[in-house]
Formats: C-alpha cells, structure tokens, sequence
C-alpha cells in the first residue's frame, strides 16, 4: 500500500467522526505543555481539532498560520490521555502534518535529512560533519556539548547539542562483530539490539553501556547490519511515505536473523518499532504478518532487563559512588508505551544509588513531535519547568531511557543554570 496524497486527505477525513467526539470540555487544555507556554487556545488540541474541523469544511485554508498551529505540539499525548471522550488527538494533529506536507512537500532540509539517513547507518555526508562541525560549533563551558556558533538551519542559534560522534556505533569494530549470529546461542535469549539515530550518531556510549549490561544479563546480543533510522522524526513531521519506506527497510535488516527479543535503549524508536512500523506496514496484506512477528518481540531495553531478563535479581551490576538521582518519564515511554515501573526498578537495583523522585516526572521534556527542530524557542522554553523540578530534588543526576530526552535536557538544564548530570538508566546498572 502507498500511502499518497488522497490516502493522506482520506485519513483526515476519516478521522472526522474522531473529531466530533470532542465535546470542547477543554480539560487537554490543562495538561498541554505548549499551552502552557503559549496561552493561546490554538497550542492547545481543542483550538487543534477546531481549526482543523475548519479546514476540513472548507473555512479555512491551509496556509502559514495553520501550518504554525499544527506544528505547535510535541505530540506527548498528554491530552490523548486525560481525555474524558477518550479523543484520538495526536493522531488527528499526525494526520493533519501528513495531509500539509502531501499538499506542500517538506522543507528543504528535512527532506535532505530523512533522506540521508534512510540510505545508510554510516552515510558519508554525516561523516564528512564530523570532520567540520567545528566550523558550525564551539566548544561550551560544561564537558559534554556544543554550541552553535550562529544560526543553523534545523538547529538554531546558542543551543547546546552533543557532538557527532568521531566513529558511529554502528562503524565500532566490536559492534560489526555482533552483526551475525555465531552457531547456537547455548540456550541464552537471542537479543537484537536496534541502535537509532541517538545512539549511532551522537552517543555511542550508551550503545556500548548497553550491549554490556546485556551481557551482564547473560543474553546473546545480534547487532543486524542495514538498519536505519526508525522513521519517527519523518512521520512526526508529516513525511509519512519517507518513514513508511525506512520501517521497511528496518523490517528487512532484522529478518535477517531469528531473535526471541528485539530491543532498544531510545524510547521514541521504541515506540516506533512497536506501534509506528504497525501502523504503516500492517494494511499490506504480504507485510501484515512480518511486521506483527517483529513488533511483537520488540522492548524497551529497561523493560526488557526488568522483565523478560530478570536483571535485577540475576544479572551482574557494576558498582556507583554513592549518587542520588532523579527519572524523567520519556513520553514515548511512560505514556505511550505504558513503561514506568521497569526504570525505576532498575534505577532502585543499582548499586550505590538513590531515587528521588521529581514533581511532574511524566512532563513532556520539550523536543518531541518535531518541535525542537520547527520552534526550538518553544520547546526549550517548555523544558524550563522540567529544569525547575530536577534542580528541586537536589539530586546529583537526572536519569531517563531517551537520548533524545537526554539531549534536550543537558540543553535545558545547561540555558537554566542548573548544574545536575543527565544519563541514561544503563550507565547506572
Ligand atoms: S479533553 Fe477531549 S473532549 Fe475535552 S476539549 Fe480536549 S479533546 Fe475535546
Ligand atoms: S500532544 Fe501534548 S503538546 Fe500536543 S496538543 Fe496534546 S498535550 Fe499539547
């Protein structure tokens, strides 16, 4: 199935009757992190819905200002969930982005991106970036970061952002050698770890932390050759053929081999892999079955090592100086893939550490829905509150499972002088 132009107008359309379920109670209203911000009923999914009711009728016509209202939104979900009529919001405001673009085409430089990273896990013009982000970044004054020397196309001007890394996870010599499964694997769970765009191009390290703790977990880890991005940014955005065509290219790399789990440390990929490659692979009738048998293996790594692994009471774990440190809920995984428990069990586990929680954990950090990239004033202005409640707990660290989470925060925490550390939940196990 192609999903073109009318598909993505009939999509919309279908969705009306969704839309009439909105009985304008404004309760999103009250959840909505970019509301919150801005203050206007259009930040909001109610004035969402309302506008594109309007364009659907006819009313209205589709130009900068609605574009600007649709795209304000990081599509955490919040009001999806708080939604006494239980309103499909996200997927009206997703269907919205898809049916702009099929009429107006990405922007320039996205569509290079996506494109980009949907031929290759190591393409050469990223490598190439490495080599040159100098001229683009200077070095900031906290160890781990960049900053823009001026204003970036799909960046922005003074933000923080980790540097691309010198040799991709993805191109590591010991990663390569995980690539095909050697014989049998002597009765251990078979894992296939999915790297993402997070972790291959710009922290490597927690790929590593990762593979090591699952082999602290006494599992076989298979690192299959030929994944690419998992489409999420792409769809979020509105390209949903460019992230049709990465979900399928990410199918085919993982048939390669047989695997009892398929795993990730990013919990937007996560949820891509499980309910996004669903979502566009599964109306094919050769594909429906391939996508469910690997959606159907796909975790989150926390909860993977939580649950299926039993981490906790059996695996290896290293030792920490005594720490205390804080969760942030990833959207993508707290609330859409209802992952909530299993970090902070891990994080509880871990040798020398204290979890303090934090007001509002499940608080939407800011960067999703393709908001960091469309209006980063916006988004980083929504994790300034995120930024209050960590600086609140006093605790030396904050954790999550999402590194594009984590990169919004060092960002947030570095612009609103809060010094506490941000990790990922493996380098603590
Ligand atoms: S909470 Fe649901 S029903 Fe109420 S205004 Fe928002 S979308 Fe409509
Ligand atoms: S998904 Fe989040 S940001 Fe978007 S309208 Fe709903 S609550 Fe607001």
């Amino acid at each position: 199935m192609n999903i073109s132009t009318d598909q993505a107008m009939s999509e919309l359309k279908q969705l009306k009757e969704e839309m009439e379920k909105c009985v304008r109670c404004g309760t999103c209203r009250s959840v909505c992190p970019t509301f919150r911000v801005i203050g206007r009923e259009a930040a909001s999914a109610r004035g969402k819905l309302s506008l594109i009711r309007s364009y659907l009728k006819g009313e209205l016509e589709p130009g900068e200002d609605y574009l600007r209202h649709i795209k304000e939104c990081t599509l955490c979900g919040a009001c999806r969930t708080s939604c006494p009529n239980g309103v499909n919001t996200t997927g009206i405001i997703c269907a919205a982005r898809a049916d702009y673009v099929e009429k107006k085409g990405m922007p320039a430089a996205a569509s290079v991106v996506f494109k980009t990273l949907r031929e290759s896990s190591s393409p050469l013009v990223l490598r190439l970036a490495t080599k040159m982000q100098g001229l683009f970044f200077k070095d900031a004054p906290i160890d781990s970061g960049l900053l823009s020397r001026f204003s970036l196309p799909l960046i922005g001007n003074g933000r923080l952002m980790p540097p691309l890394a010198k040799t991709f996870f993805l191109d590591f010599p010991e990663v390569k050698s995980l690539s095909v499964q050697k014989g049998s694997s002597g009765g251990r769970p078979r894992i296939a770890f999915y790297a993402g765009c997070g972790v291959n191009y710009l922290m490597p390290n927690i790929g590593t932390a990762s593979l090591d703790v699952l082999k602290r977990a006494d599992a076989e880890v298979i690192v299959p050759t030929g994944q690419v991005c998992c489409g999420m940014p792409a769809y979020s955005m509105g390209d949903v053929e460019m992230a049709r065509s990465m979900a399928l290219k990410n199918l085919e790399a993982f048939e390669a081999g047989e695997f009892d789990f398929i795993t990730t440390s990013c919990a937007t990929c996560g949820y891509g892999l499980k309910t996004l490659f669903r979502k566009l692979l599964s109306g094919t009738p050769e594909l429906a079955k391939r996508v469910e048998a690997f959606a159907s293996k796909v975790r989150d790594i926390t909860e993977l090592l939580a649950n299926d692994l039993d981490f906790i009471r059996k695996g290896k774990k290293k030792e920490n100086g005594p720490t205390s440190v804080t969760y942030h809920d990833p959207c993508h995984l707290g609330r859409n893939q209802g992952v909530r428990e299993a970090p902070r069990e891990l994080i509880s586990a871990a040798n020398g550490v204290r979890l303090k929680e934090m007001k509002h954990p499940c608080s939407c950090c800011g960067l999703g829905g393709g908001l960091g990239i469309s209006n980063y004033g916006l988004s980083i202005e929504i994790t300034r509150r995120k930024a209050e409640s960590i600086r609140d707990t006093g605790a030396q660290a904050v954790v999550t499972a999402c590194p594009g989470c984590m990169v919004q925060l060092r960002d947030g925490l570095f612009r609103y002088g809060v010094g506490t550390k941000v990790a990922h939940v493996v380098e603590l196990l």
